[in-house]
């Protein structure tokens, strides 16, 4: 069958085109889009940020309340601006933390459009959008790992992803000519038709046939109820699709296919191949301003590097705990953990809670009647070797009005059980983590900490 026909028959099928328009929660129109589904383009950081510094240190109470919207106008911005760790929460109140600070500073610093969206970028790379920490580079894994199953290697997607950012300047039509455009809309099979595969084996000659027919559609579904198009109306100029997010779309992924599926010497070598790479797009920004403005930022970029790169553990921790002087230690104090010289503070207090944690359970694994567990003796602390672990994952914190480090989100486990969190398979981790939670979930409301299983197993990346 032509790959035409194939199209203007699906879209005939109003699910097809349904799933393929929208980018909601279940919809399909996601995995492609998905890096950016959160944000629908940077830039959103920018107007979040404005409207937050309005609220500083506000109560929520006091916030305006649009009366049509029913919530608070304000609202609509908090989930980005915490899970970007933009802005921190606490005690009903948001206020901006060190990389809130230094978010601002970039705003003031007289940067170009283009010098601030590569910082922009750099500054929400450890995000946790859709409750996945790290999101950014376990999305953009996933996109090439989906491509090379459909038999296009990364680096000819980088290619095509490269080429529709080299031509931003084209017609809003002519954008339908693009390969990537297909790619972004239909990455994922529907019913028993994955129409992006089907794309891809077409020849040429097939693909512009179609590209010539979406291009000559109208894009507003109501003249084209008959003869439906699904791609013209998804990117019609009112959508929510339209260029300037396509590109936006584009070059998220372009450089999160670049940058983060390599490794690097040190924090150094990875904001110079940033900034390389990005001068290669725009060749009037001023890269030794940006790496100004980096370099006099560092701590805030290194701990960025250091997390997505995970190559600062917080919650896996072999060795036992060194000494601290506990009277150094304010237990109540919600840490920034946004720069890396909050590691210490962080270090310290979390040293307290451990051993108050191992106290607590005696030495023993939490897990213990669930999985019947062995010990070996620790030669420092003479008791049985045990480790503790966060329940609710640290680097979501920023969900939390309350502080995360409290004993009660300190679990005691023994190093199988440990592991077993972290590296199981879901199948396995599922019940070790339901046992935990029905212990805990009591205890945590008291602090103030309220979590459903759903959303606990949604941190852990356990699908349902
Ligand atoms: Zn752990
Ligand atoms: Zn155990």
């Amino acid at each position: 069958m032509e790959l035409l026909n194939v199209y203007k028959d699906l879209c005939k099928n109003d699910r097809w085109y349904n799933a393929y328009c929208s980018t909601g929660e279940n919809s399909n129109g996601k995995i492609l889009f998905f890096l950016n589904t959160n944000y629908r383009n940077l830039w959103v950081f920018e107007a979040g940020y404005n409207v937050f510094k309005e609220i500083e240190n506000i109560g929520r109470d006091q916030w305006i309340h649009n009366e049509n919207h029913g919530e608070e106008k304000e609202k609509q911005h908090t989930v980005n601006m915490l899970r970007s760790k933009i802005f921190s929460r606490a005690a009903n109140k948001y206020y901006r933390n060190k990389k809130g600070l230094t978010f601002g500073d970039m705003l003031e610093g007289n940067f170009s459009k283009e010098e601030r969206w590569i910082i922009i970028y750099l500054t929400i790379l450890n995000g946790y959008f859709a409750n996945m920490p790290n999101y950014i580079k376990i999305r953009s894994n996933d996109i090439v790992n989906m491509m090379e199953k459909r038999g296009i290697n990364k680096k000819d997607y980088i290619d095509m992803l490269k080429d529709f950012i080299d031509s931003c300047d084209i017609g809003d039509t002519e954008i339908y000519m693009h390969d990537y455009l297909y790619f972004d809309s239909f990455y994922k099979n529907f019913e028993d038709i994955d129409f992006l595969q089907v794309f891809i084996n077409a020849s040429d000659a097939e693909r512009t046939k179609l590209k010539e027919y979406v291009k000559s559609q109208p894009k507003n579904r109501e003249i084209t109820k008959k003869e439906t198009c699904t791609i013209s109306y998804k990117y019609k100029s009112t959508g929510s699709y339209v260029k300037s997010t396509l590109i936006d779309n584009a070059k998220i992924q372009y450089f999160s296919l670049i940058l983060l599926n390599d490794t690097y010497e040190d924090y150094k070598s990875f904001i110079d191949y940033a900034l390389k790479k990005y001068s290669e797009i725009y060749k009037g920004i001023d890269i030794k301003k940006i790496k100004k403005f980096i370099d006099s930022h560092e701590a805030v970029y290194k701990l960025i590097y250091e997390e997505v790169f995970n190559i600062v553990k917080y919650s896996l921790n072999f060795r036992e705990e060194k000494e601290v002087n506990e009277q150094e230690v304010n237990l109540n104090e919600k840490i920034d953990d946004t720069d890396a010289s909050s590691f210490d503070k962080y270090n310290k207090v979390s040293t307290v809670l451990k051993k108050l944690a191992k106290t607590n359970s005696n030495y023993r694994c939490e897990l213990e009647d669930f999985f019947g567990c062995q010990y070996f003796t620790s030669k420092e602390s003479h008791r049985n070797y045990v480790e503790v672990h966060h329940l609710i994952p640290r680097a979501v914190g920023n969900d939390f009005e309350n502080s995360l480090e409290v004993v009660e989100n300190y679990v005691t486990l023994c190093p199988h059980c440990h592991r077993l969190l972290h590296f199981g398979e879901d199948v396995e981790r599922k019940p070790a983590l339901h046992n935990l939670y029905l212990k805990r979930k009591e205890l945590l409301h008291e602090k103030g900490l309220d979590i459903s299983e759903k959303e606990l197993k949604d941190y852990y990346l356990i699908e349902n």
